[in-house]
């Protein structure tokens, strides 16, 4: 999962990607960059590394001009080399910079295509390089010296005919301007904002609102699915629908976890999502178990607060926070290897013992992906002396792998995969165990925006908006396994050893 941002205005941008980008980096932690333009040049500055790491005076100096874009990185599939930190960049046409959010799921096509066909050399594993190649390729159609808003919409329907995937996307044409577009499926997020300065109106893309608000810029709207939106260096922005079967088909998954709780996605508060699948699941509870014997519910941070809160006053339970939480080190979700991820947890949380002795606690996380944080966490809760430890997870079981861009573990290695509510209950240690089902937390979503019907609920259903099947799964699965990600992990330390020698 990355963040995206972008920025048209009057002054120099630098400072307020920067900024933007410490707002996204909930998205991705592993690279991070900054490509700006003063109109003639463009100034790139990307590597691997939280973006307070990669950002120096130094480098900030050199960023100059009024417009830029900024990304930050969580791989899915591909290596963490810091050659694929984005923003990429292609020179022709234009001087083309460009940011992305997503995956394609014909990359493999795309690449042969580019070079067979168009004469394209891609040189690195990364789909985004392929993308900005395609738009590149599209763009390249037109022949006039300036870009007009009528080219980019030609190229950006020639990205949608040829890519297959998720992708939110800003770019950046080092003498004309920035345009923002989303797949025809809206799966990622996107929207954009103004604010008005001294000089005239100045307009940010962001992944999620979030960073807007923090700059003082006024959300306007989401990018609509399939849309273009082109802000030229005049000030003039363009928008126009590019795709044929445009539908909102946004990755629910966003509003269970990958989201800020304070952000608006498709005009949906995630916060009061969160609230409403807390409330739902309390709802089953009462149904299911009316005379249930619990006497606390603790939310796993930080995610589930939202959910946990709402859950335990519809219960009319106390809410305590019962795990207390390192800040200063990683998620353990990118750590490879199981016993890495088991240590990580430890020493992530660590458990409140007065919270827990002799009590039935209720454990609310927003999802349970392999399995490893649940079942620790439960083991943690009973060696700090509970009696009975329940779980509630604020999603349905996550059965499928996610192939727009979330980082999942292969199939296999998920802990619902093969396995029934009951089973998933033994394997993590609990007495009982209540998912929320689907329906509830698609109603809970929807009821903020009821423009949305469908959602990308892949990982929950296996089925996928874009029609993947068979052979890709394959390859997916041999991709994303343990080992090879410890291989990659090992690979990358090799090169990082040779470059510094
Ligand atoms: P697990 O031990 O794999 O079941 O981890 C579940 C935890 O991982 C939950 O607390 C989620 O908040 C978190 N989580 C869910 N999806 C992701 C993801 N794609 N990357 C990192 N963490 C995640």
């Amino acid at each position: 999962m990355c963040g995206i941002i972008g920025i048209i205005g009057h002054e120099p941008v630098n400072q307020a990607l920067y900024d933007g980008l410490t707002v996204l980096q909930h998205r991705g932690q592993d690279a991070a960059g900054i490509v700006t333009s003063d109109g003639r040049k463009l100034y790139l500055r990307r590597e691997n590394g939280l973006v307070k790491d990669v950002f120096h005076d130094r480098h900030m100096q050199m960023l100059q001009g009024n417009m830029g874009v900024g990304h930050v990185r969580y791989p899915t599939a591909g290596s963490s080399s810091s050659a694929e930190a984005q923003p990429f960049y292609v020179n022709s046409p234009y001087g083309i910079s460009l940011a992305h959010n997503g995956n394609l799921t014909n990359a493999h096509v795309l690449k042969k295509e580019l070079y067979r066909q168009d004469r394209r050399q891609i040189n690195t594993d990364s789909d985004s390089e392929i993308l900005l190649n395609i738009f590149a390729q599209e763009l390249s159609r037109q022949n006039a010296l300036h870009v007009t808003a009528e080219d980019i919409f030609a190229a950006v329907s020639g990205v949608h005919r040829r890519c297959k995937g998720a992708y939110a996307v800003i770019a950046m044409l080092t003498r004309d301007g920035v345009v923002g577009f989303r797949d025809p499926n809206g799966i990622r997020p996107l929207v954009y904002g103004v604010r008005e300065s001294a000089k005239g109106k100045e307009y940010m893309f962001a992944s999620e609102s979030v960073a807007l608000d923090v700059q003082g810029y006024r959300l306007v709207r989401d990018v609509e699915p399939g849309e273009a939106i082109f802000i030229n260096l005049n000030g003039q922005v363009f928008s126009r629908q590019c795709a044929d079967n445009p539908k909102y088909a946004t990755c629910i998954f966003e509003y269970v976890y990958f989201a800020r709780p304070d952000s608006i996605i498709d005009n949906v508060f995630v916060h009061k999502a969160r609230m409403r699948m807390g409330r739902k699941m309390a709802e089953r509870v009462m149904r299911e178990w009316p005379d249930h014997d619990i006497d606390v519910v603790i939310p796993i941070p930080d995610t589930s607060r939202t959910s946990s809160l709402e859950m335990a006053y519809t219960l009319g339970v106390p809410y305590r926070e019962g795990f207390i939480k390192n800040r200063y080190i990683g998620r353990t979700f990118i750590m490879p290897g199981q016993a890495k991820r088991q240590k990580s947890v430890r020493q992530k949380l660590n458990p409140l013992a007065l919270e827990f002795k002799g009590k039935n606690v209720m454990l609310v996380d927003d999802s349970i992906v392999r399995g490893t944080t649940s079942g620790e966490i439960v083991q943690m809760a009973r060696d700090a002396g509970a009696n009975k430890v329940y779980f509630a997870s604020a999603s349905p079981a996550i059965k499928f792998p996610n192939i727009y861009g979330i980082d999942m573990p292969a199939a296999k290695e998920l802990i619902a995969h093969d396995r029934t509510e009951e089973e998933v209950a033994a394997a993590i240690g609990v007495d009982r165990l209540f998912y929320l089902s689907l329906e509830d937390l698609v109603q809970a979503v929807s009821k903020g925006n009821p423009r949305l019907k469908d959602f990308d609920c892949s990982v929950f259903t296996g089925n996928y908006v874009t029609g993947e099947n068979g052979d890709y799964f394959t390859e997916l699965e041999a991709l994303r396994n343990d080992a090879q990600k410890t291989k990659r992990e090992n690979d990358m330390a090799a090169i990082d050893i040779c470059d510094s020698a």
